[in-house]
């Protein structure tokens, strides 16, 4: 808050009378310096995979693309921060259009269990034999109002990091309750955790918990800001739970449609 305070004086100079502006400058500095931050992120994410891919390729223009063993590996690289690019790249599109509210959601009734099940089927026809998927899910018909494919993307983000982090022979915990007017979605593994300071942050732009670590999995960090822009324009929540050591829990919640068919949600 920024306050500006003066004095009214009459043509003797005396004192009549005070005048204080109050302003809120707080939010707009805010907003300012996030966007600061975001600019500089953006450039720092963008230009690791830069540099390394132009160490690499100097290296196989000075000579190296002869080396048999050498020269694959280094494509390789180049090709992996290349993919790695243009995912991020991608995901900013995708958040600056939604930050536009450029991106325009296709809602329709969907039953949300039987979407549930074919996402996790879809997981455990290509995860490794290491993970096991267990699914809680209610035996009935919920239905829910949302963009499908974009769920799909909030689920996919959310099990990916679940698999990622899942140690040999992990749990993954899939489960739905159905509360008063809305549906609990809960992913759950017993992989390493997160600090319960961080449990807040991991929903940021760019926020990763061990940055190295993530990068080798060709993570961009904006996977669960996304999650989270997705889920609060189907007006839900989400938000994580974790016990270093023994695994953490994303959850969100999806409002439920009620029996009769309204679509004005
Ligand atoms: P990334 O592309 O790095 O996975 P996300 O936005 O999906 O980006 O996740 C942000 C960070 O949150 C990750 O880098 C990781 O540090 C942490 N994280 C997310 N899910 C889990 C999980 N299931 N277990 C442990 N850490 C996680």
């Amino acid at each position: 808050i920024r306050a500006a305070f003066s004095t009214v004086t009459d043509d003797r100079d005396e004192i009549t009378g005070f005048i204080t502006v109050i302003s809120d400058v707080t939010e707009q500095e805010k907003i300012e310096q996030e966007r600061r931050e975001f600019v500089s992120n953006v450039s720092h994410e963008l230009r690791t995979p830069l540099t390394t891919m132009k160490s690499y390729i100097e290296a196989l223009t000075d000579g190296e693309w002869k080396n048999e063993e050498i020269a694959p590996r280094f494509l390789e690289v180049t090709q992996n921060e290349t993919e790695r690019m243009i995912r991020m790249v991608n995901d900013l599109l995708q958040l600056s259009k939604m930050d536009n509210k450029e991106q325009q959601l296709q809602k329709e009734r969907s039953e949300f269990i039987s979407l549930f099940h074919h996402i996790i089927d879809r997981f455990e026809m290509n995860v490794p034999e290491k993970i096991t998927f267990i699914r809680e899910l209610p035996n009935e018909k919920l239905f829910v109002y949302i963009d499908k494919d974009k769920l799909i993307q909030v689920i996919d983000n959310i099990i990916s990091n679940a698999i990622k982090y899942s140690p040999e022979g992990g749990n993954i915990v899939c489960r739905v309750v159905k509360q008063r007017n809305q549906l609990l979605v809960s992913v759950s593994d017993e992989g390493m955790g997160i600090a319960y300071d961080k449990l807040e942050k991991i929903f940021e732009r760019f926020y990763r918990v061990d940055k190295a670590r993530t990068r080798k999995f060709g993570g961009t960090g904006l996977g669960l800001a996304i999650s989270k822009e997705l889920v609060e324009a189907h007006h839900g929540k989400i938000w994580a739970k974790s016990k270093e050591g023994k695994g953490t829990t994303i959850l969100f919640t999806l409002p439920l449609m009620g029996k009769k068919r309204r679509y004005n949600v």
